[in-house]
């Protein structure tokens, strides 16, 4: 059983080969789907049979959204702390503590109830890709049991026990930074591809973070690391010292903590959503592109700072608010979210890779940008398989 989605106006690969840079655009192109894989892409006229076909008309093909960050394990709402900020006050990242307490006291099927609704609803918005991250557990149980629930909905799966210090442990860091190190950590491992520490005044400093970061990496986890978010930190370079894959935030840089990006791998993720829901100066994206550094785009999806899925929202604010061209911004959520987890196979479209892609409801990936906050994404593809009806 194929499928081939014809007659499609505009094909962005992110190949590089065709229109438009990076973005590899064809036009007039269609794209053949089998076994769940990019079998063929080539110009419509060439199209071979196949059983199933979808009729694009003109419109826009794009690979799917790769949201590299994404706190999707919770349970509990501060709608009413948006509120508060939305009235003037600041944000600290202490509500943190009130989403561990409601996911402490949530049972299973309640939080995988809340990770398979976001999910469902992040990929109606065009996400095929997405990382989510222990965090609000900060227990042992409760950290294995958070990245247990969210192996069942991706194999991006981060250990966060190091999002803060939980009020237990409030005055003896050094006691809860052995337990995420020993016991926490060894309980995480079966589940957790990735390890990532909050690192920011409030949270952890560098000394734990570092601590944190080796024996995670050490134990066979990629590093990723919050990074520069509230103000200027060690983060970002401590990131690009270990090799981390991505630091993410990176809202508050120095001319160094720019350079070191710019000659390391690590991607810089932007999170526009955080800046958004806590009217925060938001990132500042060409100043990173001019240097050099490989940007991403993602939601940081999470009740207290970010609670938004989707990724449109995400690069219609990165044109608007932070100096990306639409073409950059939609690289940056599909290309740049798969270099942020160094996946080849994702953000792209070439055959051999899952056939992860959204038809847009629009004639170009433009819109994305110039229509915010339309549901423009009208079909969904996850490893070749529908996943909405227009
Ligand atoms: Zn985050």
């Amino acid at each position: 059983m194929n499928l081939l989605i014809d007659n499609i106006g505009e094909l962005v690969t992110n190949t590089g080969i065709g229109e438009g840079g990076p973005l590899g655009i064809r036009r007039k192109a269609a794209l053949l789907v089998e076994e769940g894989e990019v079998a063929w892409i080539g110009p419509a006229r060439y199209a071979p049979a196949a059983d199933r076909r979808i009729d694009a008309d003109g419109r826009a093909v794009l690979p799917g959204f790769v949201d590299s960050h994404a706190h999707l394990v919770f349970a509990g709402d501060r709608g009413a702390e948006f509120a508060a900020r939305m009235a003037g006050e600041p944000y600290t990242g202490g509500g943190i503590r009130t989403t561990v307490a409601a996911t402490r006291a949530a049972d299973d099927d309640r939080l995988r109830d809340t990770v398979g609704r976001l999910r469902a609803e992040a990929m109606r918005q065009g996400s095929t890709t997405i990382e989510i991250k222990s965090g609000y557990g900060l227990s042992v149980a409760d950290e294995a049991r958070s990245l247990r629930i969210a192996t069942e909905f991706t194999p991006e799966t981060t250990f966060l026990g190091a999002h803060v210090v939980p009020p237990e442990y409030a005055d003896r860091p050094d006691d809860y930074v052995g337990l995420v190190c020993g016991p926490m950590l060894r309980a995480a491992l079966p589940y957790a591809k990735w390890i990532d520490v909050f690192c920011e005044r409030g949270a952890f400093d560098a000394d734990h973070a570092r601590a944190i970061l080796t024996v995670g990496q050490a134990a066979g986890l990629g590093v990723r690391v919050h990074a520069n978010q509230l103000g200027p930190g060690p983060g970002v370079q401590l990131g690009v010292e270990l090799g981390a894959a991505s630091v993410d935030h990176c809202t508050h840089l120095s001319d160094l903590d720019v350079d070191a990006l710019a000659m390391s791998e690590t991607v810089a993720t932007l999170l526009p959503g955080a800046e958004f829901s806590t009217r925060s100066p938001y990132p500042d994206a060409r100043r990173l592109l001019d240097a050099g550094v490989t940007v991403a785009l993602a939601t940081d999806c999470n009740p207290g700072s970010s609670y938004t899925s989707s990724m449109p929202f995400c690069v219609a604010l990165a044109v608007r608010e932070m100096g990306m061209t639409p073409a950059e911004a939609v690289w940056a959520a599909t290309a740049g979210g798969a270099r942020a987890l160094r996946r080849l196979d994702a953000g792209v479209l070439r055959p051999g890779v899952p056939a992860d892609l959204s038809i847009l409801d629009a004639p170009s990936f433009l819109h994305l940008a110039y229509r915010p906050g339309v549901p423009l994404i009208s079909q969904v593809l996850h490893n070749g398989v529908p996943q909405c009806q227009p």
